[in-house]
């Protein structure tokens, strides 16, 4: 693998390429004082001179090296939006005047560079691709998206307080699975072209391979990201165990704090769920399937053949835990976790995943 080094006007020439080929970019920018990705054209947006100061249950940007764009571990969105939309009109079916029903598809994809990805959100992608075009059944919504997605992450230099990925099977330096991956260190980035379609813009760019300083300072940056990182899940056979322990009293200890608000599944980059109905437009004879996210916390997710099946909080965050850090296993060969602990920081009272497993499975009388 030959690293170049990209500096930063370089990133904004791959920025232009990427919109001259027709590609939409999407990249890291302050937005209701965190950080978010939304259309980016000029690396004038991105996140200069901040670092997240995480904790359970709050985020806080604060200042930090003003040449450095990213130097913060995450904000409250992933990619995931960007993929599987939070509404999104599926498809209409109208009646013409002869009475023949007409079908037509509503899912608008178009080309995407997705900017400033972290690793633990490539991982959270692998595992979304499992979810929706992996398995035996073939998202086709989701696949038109992900098939026009360009890829550029950004490893990690710094963890939150609340990040985990190196317990939950990840690490802050992403190995594959990416179009470009960049480092940033002084002046700009240790650069990895890795994809055909990234390959064709390198040749574009007229890099200089990165000198051997410039390669140990992106490997000490990724180094204090991993030396940096405290918080850990339990190792994998003991988050299994969480199905053995569905009369643990720690359920209800749970209860007490949860407030069944969701944020914790709306901030994950895995989780799924969502509901599907059909907005009826009754004067133009026409009906439009629908999308939308949902969450296992709302207690219609369970309404089935007239009843609520999880009807308390304690059911709903026991069917959370355990499906995203243990039956996930048997249904998709993976954990659900990526361990990016934005449901940590995200959750209005500060329920830690990690603190609640520990609490559950090392209580033996309720297995
Ligand atoms: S469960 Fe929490 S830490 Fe794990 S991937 Fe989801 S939001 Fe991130
Ligand atoms: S665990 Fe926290 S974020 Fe999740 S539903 Fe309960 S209160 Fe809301």
């Amino acid at each position: 693998v030959v690293n170049f080094f990209l500096p930063y006007e370089g990133l904004q020439q791959l920025i232009d390429l990427l919109i001259a080929s027709h590609y939409t970019c999407i990249g890291p920018q302050i937005s209701d004082d965190a950080i978010i990705y939304q259309s980016l054209s000029n690396i004038k947006q991105l996140p200069w001179g901040l670092r997240d100061n995480q904790a359970p249950g709050s985020y806080r940007l604060e200042a930090h090296d003003k040449n450095q764009a990213f130097a913060w571990a995450n904000g409250p969105q992933a990619v995931k939006p960007n993929l599987f939309s939070p509404k999104e009109t599926l498809f209409s079916v109208k009646r013409d005047e002869n009475g023949k029903l007409i079908f037509k598809e509503k899912i608008k994809s178009s080309k995407k560079a997705l900017i400033g990805v972290r690793p633990c959100d490539l991982h959270a992608l692998k595992i979304q691709d499992k979810v929706f075009i992996q398995s035996d059944f073939v998202d086709p919504y989701y696949q038109k998206k992900r098939e026009q997605v360009f890829l550029i992450i950004v490893n990690c230099s710094y963890s939150s307080s609340n990040c985990f990925c190196l317990t939950a099977g990840g690490h802050p330096q992403a190995k594959s699975g990416f179009d470009v991956s960049l480092t940033e260190i002084k002046y700009g980035f240790v650069a990895q072209f890795s994809s055909r379609k990234a390959r064709e813009l390198l040749k574009k760019l007229h890099l200089k391979k990165v000198s051997e300083s410039q390669e140990n300072e992106a490997q000490s940056k990724i180094a204090s990201a991993v030396k940096g990182q405290t918080k850990t899940l339990p190792l994998q056979e003991d988050c299994k165990k969480l199905v053995n322990h569905s009369t643990s009293p720690q359920w209800d200890d749970v209860a007490k704090r949860c407030l069944s608000c969701g944020n914790c599944t709306q901030v994950c980059p895995t989780c799924f769920c969502h509901s599907e109905f059909d907005e009826v437009d009754i004067k133009n004879n026409d009906v439009e399937h629908v999308r939308q996210w949902d969450s296992c916390f709302t207690s219609n997710h369970s309404y089935i053949h007239g009843m609520i099946v999880r009807k308390s909080t304690k059911e709903r965050y026991r069917q959370w835990l355990t499906h995203k850090f243990a039956t996930w296993h048997d249904q998709f060969g993976t954990s659900g976790c990526v361990g990016c602990g934005r449901c940590v920081t995200w959750c209005p009272t500060g329920i830690d995943v990690t603190e609640e497993i520990k609490a559950i499975v090392k209580d033996e009388d309720s297995a």
